[in-house]
């Protein structure tokens, strides 16, 4: 995220570009106003940046007299990330720019139960085949970015014991990936990705927000400071498996009971449903029968709103975000899903913490995950840090 270096910070070519993402374009003067710098650190640092093509001149600025002073903007152009989301039975990928915009995107039914190495396989091949359809070169990839249905390992990026994935379990993604696209992969969970792509996409000015996937299962995606919050083991947001009060007679499949996602998960209301003599077989009908009006539906949903409000309230208290972005297959079943959410919350989180609080449904739509897979590969290779570190710029010091 576009930030101003923090006063007294170093601020080298990474965070000189880290400023100008914000499209913006500005003058070598506004640049060393802003920074602090010499003109002439300011120069090289524009030059290396110039050289590797992440900014590019914009034209000049209108001027009183003499020569015009040349602005430079961030060049979103210059790379291309490949980002993955894959599902439980379907895959979405999609090539976009270092601003996010798509430039190919493609989805098909893929079943992750057929193992590591076919998904994959089909994912490098279609995802090689987008970049043609984009008319990017390999050379042009910063990286590939995937998300899978199930706990991940970031660091090393294996999936965890995932419940769904049969074959997945410790499997070494990125080792597996970069033999045939040979550049950095990257892998998360799902709702991580959801939430990064929903965050660089339609919420940018809040820090802290709380991004709730609602399906078959119910995760929770947590940005601190414009960055995702993994914790220590990477199981940060893991929210399906809260105890909610008054649930206890309910088995989860974890073993434990009153669990929030065997209370209000798609796949809990499909049960609740199908006992009730109400045909529905996942969340995709619960959304079905709530948009054609289904009482008992409505209800459901409703409750389950509430459900998750309720563990929510707990998590607004203790990490005080400035929104809650509520998305996910169950919240396309309209207004009732996050009415029951605000009900909740601002009944029972502090008042301080609500006071400016924001609930709102996701905007980004189904697309999020695989455009945040990318942001997540961006994110990391413009880190100023990372990019100062890289061997393009460290002779400006
Ligand atoms: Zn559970």
């Amino acid at each position: 995220m576009p930030r101003r270096p923090a006063p007294g910070a170093s601020v080298g070519a990474g965070a000189l570009l880290q400023l100008l993402r914000d499209g913006t374009p500005r003058t070598r003067s506004e640049l060393s106003a802003i920074t602090g710098l010499a003109r002439s650190t300011v120069t090289g640092r524009v030059d290396a940046l110039l050289a590797s093509g992440l900014i590019a001149p914009t034209g000049e600025t209108a001027s009183t007299g003499g020569r015009p002073p040349a602005t430079f903007a961030f060049n979103p152009a210059a790379r291309i990330v490949l980002g993955a989301d894959l599902g439980a039975t379907h895959a979405r990928l999609a090539v976009t720019d270092l601003a996010g915009n798509v430039l190919a995107a493609a989805t098909a039914d893929l079943d992750i139960a057929l193992g590591p190495k076919a998904v994959l396989d089909w994912t490098v091949e279609h995802g090689l085949a987008l970049l043609t359809e984009a008319g990017r070169p390999v050379g042009d990839l910063l990286g590939v970015g995937i998300g899978l249905p199930g706990p991940v390992e970031h660091d090393t990026g294996r999936a965890v014991n995932p419940p769904i994935m049969p074959g997945w379990d410790g499997f070494d993604v990125p080792s597996y990936v970069r033999e045939r696209i040979p550049v950095p992969v990257m892998v998360d969970n799902d709702v991580n990705i959801m939430a990064l792509g929903e965050h660089f996409t339609a919420w940018r000015e809040h820090e802290h927000l709380l991004f709730i996937k609602a399906a078959t299962g119910i995760g929770c995606g947590i940005i601190v400071g414009g960055q995702v919050y993994r914790g220590a083991q990477g199981a940060a947001g893991d929210m399906g498996h809260i105890r909610v009060a008054g649930a206890d007679d309910v088995h989860c499949r974890c073993g434990n009971t009153g669990c929030l996602e065997a209370v209000a998960s798609g796949a809990a209301i499909a049960k609740r449903l199908t006992d009730q003599g109400i045909r529905a077989g996942g969340s995709l009908d619960v959304v079905e029968l709530a948009r054609s009006g289904s009482v008992p539906a409505l209800r459901l949903v409703r409750q389950a709103g509430r459900d998750i409000g309720e563990v929510l309230a707990g998590a607004v208290n203790f990490f005080n975000p400035s929104i809650i972005v509520i998305g996910g297959s169950l919240a396309l079943a309209g207004d009732h899903l996050i009415a029951g959410v605000r009900e909740v919350i601002y009944q029972r989180s502090l008042p301080l913490a609500t006071r400016h609080l924001r609930i709102a449904a996701a905007r980004t739509g189904e697309g999020s995950g695989a455009i945040g897979a990318g942001v997540m590969v961006i994110e990391h290779a413009l880190d100023p840090a990372r990019l100062d570190a890289s061997t393009d710029f460290k002779t400006n010091g």
